[in-house]
């Protein structure tokens, strides 16, 4: 996913007060032009405003969140329709686990029809301006592999404060920004690393900040081996894969059964993971939640693929463990990935009907 932090220019603030004990939100509309203006300015301008929007100088430097990771986010995505709306894609699971995410912290959980409302309404008026991507029949060719969307980031950041602490009085932040999805040319490949993301009793099933540090490294060493993504096995016993940097890790096995790490305290509970399970049992495919090792993934498996808000299903072709290197499907993406690709990548753009009602409608 292409990210350039040129966000959106209205953001959504809350602030949690222990006294009185609630949550007071606000809009913030910070300085823009129309898209059309923006589009032609030089670089050196674009720059200017993008920091500018990027600027809350009213928040504190030194934190909980700055100093020891003590944060959590979401995100999510907000899809231009074919009928020419703009749709999110199921933010009631986000919000239920940004809620989730902040108890597991010991902060006080922001609630979850805030949440949605606060979405909704960023992206509604971010589009009222103008800051938002259009649907283009294009997409439709490649089945929306390279097509646009609005990636929206809740996220928390703490109270000032420098001893190691929970956070008592956090904000909440709502952002957005336009991101094109694509594939980057060249073989899917992922190495499985041997750092370790999660452990039992710790933090790998909260989306906190503190757990993407192992993340972002063990990714940028696989990068530099020229691996699109790095797999973590389990931290116990070295032998169970658990997911990737930040997506969850499928295998459709010879047998026919699409198998998934169970979740448990050490893996995320993807929102694209729980919905390509439910499609994938409504086609009559056998689903499992369990425990799978690594050798079972490199005889047994057919078709891997990793799940998430920004990679939807990606394929992964090869896989490198211990130096050894195993192609699934010849090397080519597998017929099941790309049929859970296109499933979500329908319904999601409206290309495909609803019939679940995952899509919440903006404009
Ligand atoms: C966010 C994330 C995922 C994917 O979750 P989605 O809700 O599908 O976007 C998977 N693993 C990790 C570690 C993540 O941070």
């Amino acid at each position: 996913m292409a990210f350039n932090l040129n966000s959106y220019p209205v953001s959504y603030r809350s602030r949690y007060r222990a006294e009185p004990g609630s949550w007071t939100g606000e809009y913030l509309e910070k300085p823009h032009k129309t898209p059309e203006e923006e589009a032609r300015l030089p670089e050196d301008e674009v720059r200017a405003l993008a920091d500018a929007r990027n600027f809350y100088p009213d928040m504190p430097l030194i934190s909980y969140t700055s100093q020891y990771g003590m944060s959590c986010f979401e995100g999510l995505k907000a899809l231009p329709q074919k009928d020419g709306g703009l749709a999110i894609f199921r933010p009631d699971r986000n919000a239920a686990r940004f809620f989730n995410s902040m108890q597991g912290l010991y902060m006080p959980p922001f609630p979850e029809g805030a949440f949605v409302e606060a979405v909704v309404e960023v992206v509604r008026r971010n589009a009222a301006l103008g800051f938002r991507p259009a649907y283009r029949a294009a997409w439709e060719k490649d089945a929306f592999l390279n097509a646009d969307s609005v990636y929206i980031r809740p996220f928390v950041l703490s109270e000032g404060g420098i001893g190691v602490s929970i956070s008592r009085e956090p904000w909440v932040v709502v952002a957005a920004t336009t991101v094109s999805s694509y594939f980057s040319p060249g073989t899917p490949a992922a190495l499985i690393t041997d750092r370790i993301r999660a452990t039992p009793k710790g933090t790998g099933w909260i989306k906190t900040a503190a757990n993407y540090v192992v993340s972002a490294l063990a990714k940028h060493e696989a990068a530099e081996q020229g691996f699109v993504e790095c797999i973590f096995l389990d931290a116990a016993e070295r032998k169970y894969v658990e997911e990737g940097s930040s997506c969850n890790a499928f295998f459709y096995l010879k047998s026919g059964e699409l198998a998934t790490p169970e979740l448990g305290d050490t893996i995320l509970p993807g929102i694209t993971r729980a919905s390509i399970i439910e499609l994938a049992r409504d086609r009559g495919v056998t689903v499992s939640e369990r425990k799978i090792a690594i050798d079972e993934v490199l005889s047994e498996g057919r078709e891997c693929f990793l799940s998430g808000t920004a990679a939807g299903a990606m394929p992964i072709t090869e896989i490198s463990y211990q130096g050894r290197k195993t192609v699934f499907n010849g090397g080519k993406e597998g017929e099941f990935t790309a049929e859970m690709r296109n499933t979500l990548k329908g319904i999601q753009y409206g290309a495909l009907p609803d019939t679940k009602g995952w899509m919440v409608r903006v404009v």
